[in-house]
């Protein structure tokens, strides 16, 4: 038995270090003891990606849009860190999404009627996405992590089970809209890995929409936004904005937040770690929980291999303008979610988003929000005014931008989403291996099994419950 509590320190102050540090600080009935957290937070405050800008009565992320409702780790979380009655909902009438093709905004049909009414693709095309029930699923599914060679792209499967069509016009805008990436290097079995099961569960993806919209029916859960089989809940955030949870999470550990304090190096002693961080040698601690993104871990991670893996993952560049406008002065009514752009098109945005569309509470009466996203790395190192003027001009094109903005913001993130390139699960398995090397360093967050904060939160419960797993056997026994 240690004679002290069992002390723990997570690095990074994003949402998936703090989701962590929480779950360690208050377990559940029957989890063990409570652990003394320490987080070590280079920035100058917490939350990573979740921020928020609040100019008057606008309010711009930073990062994330929301996260689906579907989650209940996140819900759990917000409301156990008091944000049960913050929770904001996406506005019902925001469901409508757009696809900017041949110089026009087309909607993407979300019904078979509206499918065969569409004109994103021609006959031809429309009779080779429903002839996806005809193709026979894949016999090696499921096994990317230890079989790369099985691993395929969100592209080639798009293309396999639905035709190059579909997979130009609309995977291809999906995936850049999510990850900034391009579908023909992103791993479906990491990034995707719902349509994985679909296919190996039900032989094709009409077939488990059928399935599971049936079974939807009959629990009384039709109508919620997604789709069957897609991945459902309704877009969800916080009054004021993403940013609420990390703060409130923070606000609610008992240990040490220590911003301003940069991870720089770990060191192994017997039965636990120091760690060195904002130049102070801290420790001794039982576990660290590695939650700053990959390409950070790599420059102080113990094992060299794994500093290669790590090092490998690769991060896309983002530059988010947020621009508000008088509402006379864009022309199109915005009445529904935003739009993204295919690359065939060409167009240097990658979406845009109808934040004031979206939500309540970010754009004051009369105006309107729009927050677009641009992947060419050449963007990051021009000035604001740039920016915004090739911002305006594509806005123009798309919607009919009148006036000049009232306000703008500008966020560069140089690395801003994980890309889960073909060949990741089998990465992660060789990092866990190594990572059994150095027992009581883990790794989470968004570098790994998930990009979206749904995704960190539900993998920071798998975590804290390995590094309790490591206590109870290592510390404790
Ligand atoms: C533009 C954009 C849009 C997005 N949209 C969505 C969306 O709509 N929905 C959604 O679910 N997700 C979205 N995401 C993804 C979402 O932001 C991530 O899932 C989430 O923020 C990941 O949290 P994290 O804690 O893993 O990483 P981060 O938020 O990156 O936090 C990592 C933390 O580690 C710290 N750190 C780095 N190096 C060190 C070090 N050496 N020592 C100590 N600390 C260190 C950083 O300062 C940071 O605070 C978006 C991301 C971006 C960039």
């Amino acid at each position: 038995m240690p004679d002290g509590p069992l002390r723990v320190a997570v690095i990074g102050g994003g949402v998936a270090g703090l989701a962590t540090a929480w779950r360690l600080e208050h377990p559940a009935a029957g989890e063990g003891p409570a652990c003394d957290v320490t987080i070590l937070e280079a920035a100058a405050t917490v939350g990573g990606n979740l921020r928020t800008e609040t100019d008057g009565r606008f309010r711009v992320e930073w990062g994330p849009n929301g996260f689906l409702d579907s989650e209940p780790a996140t819900l759990d979380l917000a409301r156990a860190a008091g944000l049960g009655e913050a929770l904001l909902r996406s506005n019902d009438a925001a469901r409508r999404r757009f696809l900017y093709v041949r110089g026009r905004l087309r909607e993407i049909p979300t019904s078979p009627a509206a499918f065969l009414r569409c004109d994103l693709f021609p006959p031809a095309a429309k009779l080779r996405i429903a002839g996806e029930v005809l193709v026979p699923p894949r016999r090696d599914l499921g096994q990317a992590a230890s079989r790369p060679e099985t691993d395929e792209t969100v592209w080639q499967f798009g293309a396999r089970r639905l035709g190059r069509a579909f997979a130009e016009t609309m995977l291809d805008p999906m995936v850049r809209g999510i990850t900034g990436g391009d579908c023909r290097r992103v791993s479906l079995a990491a990034a995707f890995p719902r349509m994985v099961e679909l296919e190996r569960d039900h032989g094709g993806l009409f077939r488990a929409m059928a399935v599971l919209g049936g079974r939807r029916r009959r629990e009384g859960r039709a109508g919620r936004a997604g789709g069957a089989g897609g991945p459902t809940g309704v877009l969800t955030s916080f009054v004021e904005g993403t940013a609420a949870l990390p703060r409130a999470l923070a606000a609610g550990l008992r240990g040490p937040v220590l911003v301003g304090h940069p991870v720089t190096s770990l060191t192994p002693e017997p039965g636990g770690w120091r760690v060195t961080a904002g130049g102070q040698r801290l420790g001794p601690f039982h576990a660290v929980v590695d939650a700053a993104p990959a390409h950070e871990a790599a420059a102080y991670h113990v094992d060299p291999e794994a500093r290669e893996l790590l090092a490998g993952i690769r991060f896309n560049p983002l530059v988010v303008v947020g621009l508000a406008f008088r509402r006379e002065d864009v022309v199109h009514p915005l009445d529904g979610f935003g739009l993204l752009t295919p690359s065939f098109e060409g167009r240097p945005l990658l979406g845009v988003l109808w934040t004031s569309s979206i939500w309540n509470h970010r754009a004051p009466a009369g105006t309107v929000l729009l927050r677009s996203m641009a992947g060419d790395p050449a963007w990051l190192s021009l000035d604001d005014a740039e920016i915004v003027a090739r911002t305006c001009s594509e806005l123009d094109a798309i919607h009919g931008v009148r006036g000049r903005p009232l306000r703008h913001w500008v966020f560069r993130h140089p690395r801003a989403i994980a890309e889960y390139e073909v060949g990741h699960l089998a990465r992660l398995a060789r990092l866990e291996s190594i990572l059994e090397r150095t027992p009581g360093l883990f790794v989470t967050g968004s570098s790994y099994r998930g990009i979206a904060i749904n995704a960190c939160l539900k993998d920071a419960g798998r975590v804290a419950a390995r590094v309790r797993a490591h206590l109870a056997a290592e510390v404790l026994a």
